[in-house]
């Protein structure tokens, strides 16, 4: 699975982080997992193509998470590309609905099909990868997904703070993405510091955990954040930038 960090940052602008977008790369198959402002030029960036994304899965419907759908949908309908899947929490459906009744040219050419999954739910996203998800802990309905592919698991925890039911499907997976939206010791609910995912992460068997949906209230503490999570977990830690690729 080759994985590339498209958006790590938030609602609030900064340098060099756009809001939320991760491409996963399963052989020839690009799932697009959120897809927030900049998004769609960060695709660009990357070196992939946008007419090659026709499936996008929505932690949830925060904008910051779902800006640039529409723009990808138009991008790669004047590309010739018209269909699409869109997978997202109880929602989805009406959102994506309510957007196209305000741009009727868009509903006329594209098509979009959209499945609404709940919470412990399992899905086949395509031949060889299959999807788990768990309901985060946020201000809207908001899912983490599970992807196993090729041997390799990888979990993306959308927005949340840590909690049992996500954790459970991260259990000795190969690389965790967990939003670590604050630094360390700061007062917040319905997002993740580093003191509040260390006990979740400790034991778990996670090879890797990669922190991204950083607030810019996290510039300055990032060393911070890796050293005191690492004192007591025993993978790795790592805090991606735009555009970072890894391979599992
Ligand atoms: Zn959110
Ligand atoms: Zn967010």
């Amino acid at each position: 699975m080759k994985i590339t960090f498209l958006g790590t940052g938030v609602a609030i602008p900064q340098k060099g982080r756009v809001q939320s977008g991760l491409l996963m790369e399963m052989g020839k198959k690009k799932v697009l997992f959120d897809c927030g402002g900049g998004v769609l030029n960060r695709i660009f960036e990357s070196g992939n193509s946008h007419t090659d994304i026709d499936t996008i899965v929505l932690s949830h419907l925060h904008l910051d998470h779902v800006a640039d759908v529409m723009c990808l949908l138009k991008a790669n309908w004047l590309c010739d590309k018209f269909d699409s899947t869109i997978y997202g929490p109880s929602g989805t459906r009406e959102w994506l609905d309510r957007l196209m009744d305000l741009y009727p040219y868009m509903k006329e050419k594209v098509s979009v099909d959209v499945v609404e999954v709940v919470p412990g739910e399992e899905f086949r996203l395509f031949d060889g990868c299959d999807v788990k998800c768990a309901a985060g802990i946020h201000s809207v309905p908001s899912l983490a997904y599970q992807v196993r592919y090729d041997g390799k698991t990888v979990v993306y925890s959308g927005d949340t703070e840590p909690c049992d039911d996500i954790m459970a499907m991260a259990q000795g997976c190969d690389m965790l993405i967990h939003e670590c939206s604050f630094p360390l010791d700061f007062e917040m609910t319905n997002h993740t510091t580093p003191d509040m995912l260390r006990p979740y992460i400790k034991d778990t068997g996670i090879g890797a955990v990669y922190l991204t949906h950083l607030y810019p209230h996290m510039q300055g503490h990032e060393e911070e954040a890796l050293e005191y999570l690492k004192e007591e977990f025993e993978g790795e830690v790592h805090i991606p930038s735009d555009l970072m690729i890894v391979e599992i």
